[in-house]
């Protein structure tokens, strides 16, 4: 076979990127990518699927924007449907460009999309109690005038939400600046506090992105941005026409209109056993909680990559997280039975240490 020179077309910017996370890890016990761990079956949220396969799916997922717009009260042209909220920030970032703001840690795609596209990145760390450190934080907005701000809160990897009245600062000072904001409430169905729904109607700047994967459905694939029609309406010319297929819209349409009390039944459960699970973590000598309002909790301890690969061997998954923090670990909100596997598992392992 002839060999061409892959390399010489590849995007300068394309060659030192990673694929995502390639490999499955097997285990018994998944805690390691915020899932529901709750069993959702297709057969229990659908008895029976018509659709005309023939045809190309409905371009503007009119009935599962109804849905949403129903459940949550948000108005029908203020909806965006994506295939996963990864791919609607693919597209904010696609229309408006660069510098793309963000805090770190946080989520990972903020930063791989930007590059992936070939727009500058500007990276602030949180502070100690992984708080937005908004001296730093403002003066980039100020000086490198960022097209996008992304800010996920509750925050993933850490768990905890930031002040609102420093997202609310960064929110002004950003439209001063014509800077978009975008809030990302992956985890808000999980968290105390209201999310940032009731200021869309303060700031045109606003945009809200949300999720069904972490609530149950992370195999269906759909996400949904909130904002002002102006915005989404520049959005939709980078839109792919039919982003969403046919068979996703139909089932999302009915796990919101027939099956969501269900799901509202789950989030209470991973709440409590939240509680319990940080309760049962803070009690193990050689380990540091943070607080969390999501469906996972990070955690720090010494050989935490030993612990990882020990929990691993017994069958556990959780998420290393030593690249990005120091010794940390995150861990996904189980069932009562799984969390209580972990933790006696984890007790083991650090009663080895001593
Ligand atoms: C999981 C996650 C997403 C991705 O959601 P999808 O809809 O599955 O693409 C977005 N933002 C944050 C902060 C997440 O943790």
């Amino acid at each position: 076979m002839k060999k061409f020179n892959l390399q010489s077309i590849v995007r300068d910017n394309i060659k030192k990127l990673k694929p995502y996370q390639a490999k499955e890890i097997p285990c018994r016990i998944k805690m390691d990518a915020n899932e529901s761990p709750f069993s959702v079956r297709l057969s229990e949220v659908i008895k029976e699927i018509d659709i005309p396969l023939n045809r190309y799916p409905d371009p503007e997922a009119m009935k599962l924007r109804k849905s949403i717009s129903k459940r949550f009260k948000i108005n029908l042209n203020n909806i965006m449907i994506g295939n996963g909220s990864d791919e609607l920030i693919y597209y904010l970032i696609l229309t408006f460009g660069g510098p793309v703001l963000y805090p770190i840690p946080t989520f990972a795609m903020y930063g791989i999309i930007a590059q992936s596209v070939g727009v500058q990145t500007l990276e602030s760390k949180l502070d100690k109690n992984f708080d937005i450190n908004e001296k730093e934080f403002i003066d980039l907005i100020k000086t490198k005038k960022p097209s996008l701000i992304f800010l996920s809160t509750p925050n993933n990897p850490t768990g905890n939400t930031f002040s609102s009245e420093k997202i609310l600062k960064i929110i002004e000072i950003a439209y001063k600046r014509a800077s978009i904001v975008v809030i990302d409430e992956a985890y808000h169905p999980f968290c105390s506090e209201k999310g940032f729904l009731p200021f869309l109607r303060d700031f045109d700047n606003l945009l809200i992105l949300r999720t069904l994967s972490k609530i149950g459905f992370a195999g269906l694939r759909i996400g949904y941005l909130i904002g002002h029609e102006k915005i989404l309406n520049e959005i939709s010319k980078v839109r792919l026409p039919y982003n969403v297929d046919s068979l996703t819209q139909c089932i999302a349409t009915y796990a919101l209109d027939n099956f969501y009390s269900n799901i509202k039944r789950f989030i209470k459960e991973i709440v409590k056993e939240r509680e319990i699970l940080q309760r049962e973590l803070s009690k193990l000598k050689g380990i540091k909680v943070y607080p969390s309002e999501a469906n996972f909790i990070l955690f720090k301890a010494k050989n935490s990559k030993e612990i990882y690969q020990k929990l691993m061997k017994s069958g556990i998954l959780i998420r290393d997280m030593s690249a990005n923090i120091k010794d940390a670990l995150r861990v996904t909100v189980g069932t009562k039975e799984e969390n209580a596997e972990f933790i006696k598992t984890l007790k083991n392992i650090l009663e080895g240490y001593r």
